[in-house]
């Protein structure tokens, strides 16, 4: 039996591990695929303090190293559901069932797909979610970037570096992305914006992705761009299918400043919550929150047994 079991292994679930771990509670972190979630595949990371530019693999790698000296234990695997049978949690993975007095969920989120035509054909075949990973790809070649949050216009600057040319279609005519960021894309030479306009369809063949047709949001003709790749970067999607507790209408678990979920002993941290703000930053200090928030519960938890006894 595990005090406590921290779910994701991104900026939240390790610091949720340090800090648990550190207060004595017997815990483990699962993790789907390996350490780092989302932010791993980011190519700069410039306002995480103390790192004033730094890529999301290097950071990743410091969260890392600090899991593994405090003693952190890892499990791979993908946890399917968390039942509650009294003070204890059973979390059903694939092949194993794991027992918890508490549970913090730091499991993230996924990039969101937009539904135009071809966009499922040719995903890994000319459409990407990450520009790190798939960017080198496009060296020289014309792109489409799609998109106007924070993400969308960071990568669109990366890509530019590597891409002859970036047609960045956008639905409206500015971007929601902060403002240094939005001052530093208007000075790409190499980026077109095609504002209010809306991605139609992924055109290709059996090489892959040949263009991209889009549509002004106002109707209108349609404007098929020459392109090899198409970025998409709209926004994301809770992690969270595996727990049944309180969450907004996207999904995005609802929790209150102590970061306790609407079921007594889960706690959840970071992007998989509904928050103002997803960053490394608060994705740190949620869990920080939420280790002390579980620590105090597993102990009076303890207290409650030993009245008994
Ligand atoms: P986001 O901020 O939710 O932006 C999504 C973008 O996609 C918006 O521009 C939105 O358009 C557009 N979009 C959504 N659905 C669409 C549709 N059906 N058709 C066309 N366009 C559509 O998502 P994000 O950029 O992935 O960022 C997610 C979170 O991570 C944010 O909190 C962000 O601040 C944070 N983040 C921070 C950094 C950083 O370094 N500071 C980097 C990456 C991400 P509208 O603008 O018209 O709604």
């Amino acid at each position: 039996m595990y005090d406590c079991v921290i779910i994701g292994g991104g900026p939240g679930g390790i610091t949720a591990a340090i800090y648990a771990i550190r207060a004595g509670m017997k815990t483990v972190i699962i993790e789907k695929l390996g350490v780092g979630g989302q932010i791993a595949l980011s190519d700069i990371i410039e306002n995480y303090p103390g790192f004033p530019s730094v890529s999301g693999p290097e950071l990743m790698k410091h969260f890392e190293d600090h899991a593994n000296n405090v003693g952190a234990e890892f499990k791979y695997g993908e946890v399917k559901k968390i039942e509650s049978q009294g003070d204890k949690k059973i979390i059903e993975m694939s092949g194993e069932n794991i027992e918890t007095k508490s549970v913090i969920v730091c499991s993230g989120a996924s990039p969101k797909k937009l539904g135009f035509k071809g966009e499922d054909e040719f995903i890994g075949r000319g459409i990407s979610t990450c520009g790190t990973c798939d960017g080198p790809f496009y060296k020289n070649k014309e792109i489409a970037v799609i998109g106007g949050g924070d993400t969308a216009v960071k990568e669109s600057i990366f890509l530019s570096k590597i891409a002859s040319r970036v047609y960045h279609v956008h639905r409206r005519e500015r971007f929601r992305a902060e403002k240094i960021l939005t001052d530093r894309i208007s000075k790409k030479e190499n980026i077109e914006f095609m504002w209010k306009h809306v991605a139609e369809e992924a055109l290709g063949d059996s090489s892959g992705v040949t263009g991209l047709r889009i549509r002004g949001v106002d109707g209108g003709e349609a404007k098929d761009l020459k392109v090899d790749g198409i970025f998409v970067f709209v926004g994301i999607i809770p992690s969270a299918g595996f727990i049944d507790c309180d969450k907004d209408e996207q999904g995005f678990i609802k929790v209150n400043h102590e970061m306790e979920t609407s079921v007594e002993g889960i706690f959840a941290a970071g992007d998989c919550r509904v928050t103002p703000l997803r960053q490394v930053a608060t994705a740190v200090g949620d869990a920080a929150i939420a280790a002390f928030k579980a620590q105090e519960y597993v102990s009076e938890l303890e207290g409650r047994a030993y009245g008994k006894s």
